[in-house]
């Protein structure tokens, strides 16, 4: 666990040069680019290499200055609440489904690290469950607090500084400032190679400018035979409204159609400002090819289990209906499981 600011310099490089850091007038300074890192409110903000930021960040400051008027006053699910309604067009039941996923996210992160259990036990992969982790796009921190019952040194990031002033209470409050958070983008992390024995990205990698990009950073701060667990939305969704507006087959429309057609079919709720771009199962898979020191697993609902019925039998007895069975469920399930592991080398 991390408690003062240089044993953070300590742990941390640049963003952008990877050069090691130093704890200076309040600031974590690079020594190559000069650059500095101011800390606020105890968490250092790292965002740098990305120019064109989304719509979502427009007014992300001033939401922050907000947020920090209340957060004293005010609950955990209450300012998760007030976070929410300030940062983007939703509809008071979006509203309310949004702040329950994030009142439950620890719960959630147990139950998804349990998934990928059963998964990584099928590849005879030992899953992580010591050492370092970090939460890639923590939100508000709450899916963070789970990786502290196991993990020594837990990290947590997020670029949207709204969100940030949530999860600085979430840690104070609900984990005992276990969780040291950073404010950077996935595209830049400022970890050193070969740190991390898990990272989570649960529900990012459909936010990101650039998500190969991200998933190369991850593979480079990855510890050989550690382990990236990602889940993302399907873009081809056919089996149930997407989590993050609650309309069905968005990702099927054209990009320029989507916003309309969310906004007609929720009653208000936008699209644009929620920057999602779900990935199909064919761009995710080409991502990972992308990966030369890892290996990787997209996980499918199980076809064939123990109590499965003759019509599944039947199904999984004819190797062509098989495959066309699997390339649906892939195809046009609810979302992605990956399990990805950087190779022993
Ligand atoms: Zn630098």
């Amino acid at each position: 666990m991390i408690t003062t600011f240089k044993d953070l310099a300590d742990v941390l490089v640049c963003p952008l040069c990877h050069s090691k850091l130093s704890w200076q007038d309040h600031s974590l300074f690079c020594n190559n680019c000069s650059d500095s890192f101011a800390v606020s409110d105890g968490i250092p903000e790292m965002c740098r290499g990305i120019n064109h930021l989304p719509a979502l960040f427009a007014d992300d400051h001033q939401r922050a200055d907000a947020l920090r008027s209340y957060a004293k006053d005010m609950s955990v699910p209450d300012l998760i609440r007030q976070c929410y309604q300030l940062a983007a067009c939703r509809t008071p039941s979006s509203l309310e489904i949004t702040t329950k996923y994030m009142l439950d996210g620890e719960a959630r992160m147990r139950a998804t690290i349990g998934e990928f259990r059963q998964v990584a036990a099928q590849r005879k992969w030992p899953l992580p469950c010591a050492g370092t982790a970090l939460d890639l796009g923590c939100g508000v921190g709450t899916t963070t607090g789970h990786l502290t019952r196991d993990f020594d040194m837990v990290f947590g990031v997020n670029p949207a500084c709204d969100e940030m002033v949530v999860a600085e209470k979430v840690n104070r409050e609900w984990f005992h400032n276990r969780i040291t958070l950073l404010r950077a983008f996935g595209e830049h992390l400022p970890f050193q190679d070969r740190f991390f024995d898990l990272v989570c990205a649960v529900d990012v990698i459909e936010h990101v400018a650039n998500p190969l990009a991200v998933l190369k950073e991850v593979e480079r701060i990855l510890k050989p035979g550690g382990m990236l667990l990602l889940t993302s939305p399907n873009q081809f969704n056919a089996v149930s409204p997407d989590g993050h507006v609650q309309v069905r087959f968005v990702g099927f429309f054209p990009d320029q159609w989507r916003e309309p057609y969310v906004r007609w079919r929720s009653g208000g709720c936008s699209w644009r400002k929620r920057n999602v771009q779900p990935l199909s199962y064919w761009r995710l898979t080409k991502h990972l090819k992308q990966l030369s020191t890892c290996a990787w697993h997209v996980n499918k609902p199980v076809m064939l289990g123990p109590k499965s019925g003759p019509r599944t039998r039947f199904i999984c007895a004819l190797p062509g209906l098989r495959h066309l069975v699997n390339w649906l469920l892939h195809a046009l399930g609810k979302e992605h499981l990956a399990l990805v592991r950087k190779l022993d080398n």
